[in-house]
């Protein structure tokens, strides 16, 4: 692994707000950005100094991009596998191929997160009607039916309260690959930014409670309110996550907290900076987005301490225009994507409060 200093290139693939906001990090420390995505209107471009407007599938524009940049890394991961080994072959691509690969498929994911040790949900693999039956008849009722790839924020997924909806299920899945997993009746989720360079040095950010709305983050807290044993046990999970990978930046670990027995059941990884961690930006010591660029420069990790208690809500669609409101607030810290349609349900911004301790 070779040090990238300050004054090199970062290529960034994906343009969103996540890519945005690494460049406007890396920028900081000093960094250059090359943002590589097919729209040509992405958020990302806004603030970085080199982009290419290609499709996924060009070799052509993705040889350029790579031999262009010292290192490269993704900001979404339903980018086409063989885009990024494709960028790979030419410059170090961190997190790696498979960190990308294990979270593209929940069956891929679900198995690695058992065998490193971790509690996932029950699973079973399905894709005709036959494999459903028998694998609603093992993990029995209520039960989640989800697509194997392609599925964020709750799309492509069908809950499962009786027998007389599997095939409602098919209605969804149409055959493709999907797994069926145990339904967690879970107390609250929790999620854990665990960032870790190259020379395996591993930092977790304290754990933050989320809430969803239609599926979708509305807000996270931190700390969380769950116990230090447990707050403990949450890290110990990411981190051993993160070791097992191999992994490089920072990932975030989604989890259940059970209400039975306390029990942590980890939900699926994101190989990548998170919508839970952007309270770091201001209520951390370093935040998500540096410590990514840091752990991928192999640069030494920063401190992922919190300054005070924070509440991070996303601001989705026309909630994006209330700003007058968050920037009269003096505790308040308000976050455009420079996105120009709030259309409805679109993360368009956030807003982080921070209250010193
Ligand atoms: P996912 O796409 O796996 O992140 O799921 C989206 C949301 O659906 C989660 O944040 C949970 O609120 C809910 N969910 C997913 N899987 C389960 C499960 N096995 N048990 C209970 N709720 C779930």
């Amino acid at each position: 692994m070779t040090r990238i200093n300050p004054g090199g290139t970062i290529g960034i693939m994906g343009g969103g707000q996540l890519g945005r906001m690494i460049a406007l990090a890396a920028a900081r420390l000093g960094y250059h950005c090359h943002i590589y995505c097919p729209d040509e209107n992405s958020p990302a471009f806004h603030v970085a100094q080199y982009k290419t407007v290609a499709d996924y599938t060009d070799e052509k524009a993705l040889t350029a991009f790579a031999e262009a940049v010292d290192v490269v890394t993704y900001e979404f991961e339903n980018i086409p596998s063989q885009a990024v080994a494709l960028v790979a072959a030419i410059k170090p691509l961190h997190p790696s191929v498979k960190a990308l690969e294990v979270s593209q498929d929940r069956l891929a994911e679900k198995s690695f997160l058992a065998a490193s040790g971790v509690t996932t949900a029950p699973y079973r693999a399905f894709e005709t009607r036959d494999e459903l039956g028998e694998a609603f008849a093992e993990i029995g009722k209520p039960s989640v039916a989800k697509t194997r790839r392609f599925g964020y924020d709750g799309k492509g997924q069908f809950m499962v309260k009786r027998k007389s909806d599997l095939d409602a299920v098919m209605d969804v899945t149409k055959g493709a690959p999907a797994i069926l997993e145990g339904f967690v009746s879970f107390d609250r989720e929790i999620s854990v930014i665990v960032a870790r360079s190259a020379s395996g040095d591993v930092a977790a950010f304290p754990v933050g409670e989320n809430v969803h709305t239609n599926h979708v983050l509305d807000t996270t807290t931190v700390p969380a309110t769950i116990n230090d044993m447990m707050e403990a046990k949450a890290k110990v999970m990411a981190t051993r996550v993160a070791n097992s990978l191999e992994y490089v930046g920072v990932m975030a670990v989604e989890m259940f907290v059970t209400d039975a027995s306390g029990d942590i059941v980890v939900n699926e990884i994101a190989p990548r900076v998170h919508n839970s961690g952007h309270w770091t930006i201001e209520g951390a010591a370093t935040s998500q987005f540096e410590q990514h660029v840091r752990a991928i420069c192999d640069l030494p990790l920063g401190r992922p301490d919190a300054l005070g208690k924070a509440v991070m809500k996303n601001l989705l669609g026309q909630e994006i225009n209330d700003f007058e409101q968050y920037l009269s607030d003096p505790t308040a810290h308000y976050h455009h994507y420079g996105k120009s349609e709030p259309r409805k349900g679109r993360k368009m911004g956030h807003v982080t409060w921070v209250k010193p301790e």
